[in-house]
């Protein structure tokens, strides 16, 4: 039945008028509605551009948390090394699609917790770091190992990887996962890096004066991030090597 005679039908009929109306009005309101959605959902997330000082002031506070997390216990502390923290945790909490670290020493449990949180969001995680901080106290390098993260790094004895930087949802690399997930178009997401002096560890974050910039500039997210691939992919041949102390040494 053509258009027209749809019309003429209609018109000749008032209820079935009334009903095409109605029946019009509810499609045209649900694709309103999901218009609107779409739109709220591809909202850009808020950038930041911030930089963490981590000092002497960063855990008097720290009796009023007594353990719990910063935004448990309101210490109005504004140096709060535990809130500085949960910050960075946080943003990896909004990760979509990839975290790539590369990192001297990571033995933060806090980070590591919100590290797992985006695995089991289907996050993708890679991993550089120093041969010998691989295996220093309580790292949290091995249990990303275990829980298989790919885990690179020099093996030289000549140079350290000393960096102290991630890169969340690196724009190439989140085009790279889309490729590879055969798909166009990407959920909402924001570049940041995280980079400073300031290892992952309770002294960087708790006991020394360090700095820790985080920033969505795309410039810098992208330099960062082509650092790491590059990296990543100079690391490729002593990947193997670099795993199999790890397995032997967190066996022992
Ligand atoms: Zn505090």
């Amino acid at each position: 039945m053509e258009l027209v005679d749809m019309f003429d039908l209609a018109s000749s009929h008032p209820i079935l008028a009334t009903v095409t109306v109605f029946a019009g009005t509810v499609l045209a309101s649900e694709l309103l509605w999901k218009a609107i959605k779409y739109v709220r959902g591809h909202k850009r997330r808020l950038r930041v551009h911030e930089v963490l000082f981590f000092n002497e002031l960063g855990e008097i506070c720290f009796e009023q948390h007594r353990g719990k997390s910063s935004t448990a216990v309101d210490c109005g502390n504004n140096h709060c090394s535990l809130r500085k923290l949960d910050k960075i945790a946080a943003l990896m909490d909004e990760a979509q699609y990839s975290i790539d670290i590369a990192i001297y020493t990571f033995t933060s449990k806090v980070l590591w917790e919100a590290l797992k949180r985006a695995l089991q969001r289907g996050v993708s995680i890679r991993v550089i770091s120093d041969r010998e901080m691989v295996y220093s106290t309580k790292s949290q390098i091995l249990n990303m190992a275990a829980f298989g993260v790919p885990v690179r790094g020099p093996f030289t004895t000549t140079l350290i990887m000393h960096h102290k930087f991630c890169v969340i949802d690196g724009k190439t690399r989140v085009q790279e996962i889309l490729q590879l997930k055969q798909r166009k178009w990407p959920r909402p997401y924001e570049s940041v890096l995280i980079s400073g002096s300031v290892n992952w560890t309770y002294n960087g974050f708790c006991g020394n004066y360090e700095n820790c910039t985080i920033s969505s500039d795309e410039v810098m997210t992208c330099q960062f991030q082509e650092e790491f691939n590059r990296m990543w992919m100079g690391f490729a041949a002593s990947a193997d090597k670099l795993l199999q102390g790890s397995v032997q040494k967190s066996s022992v």
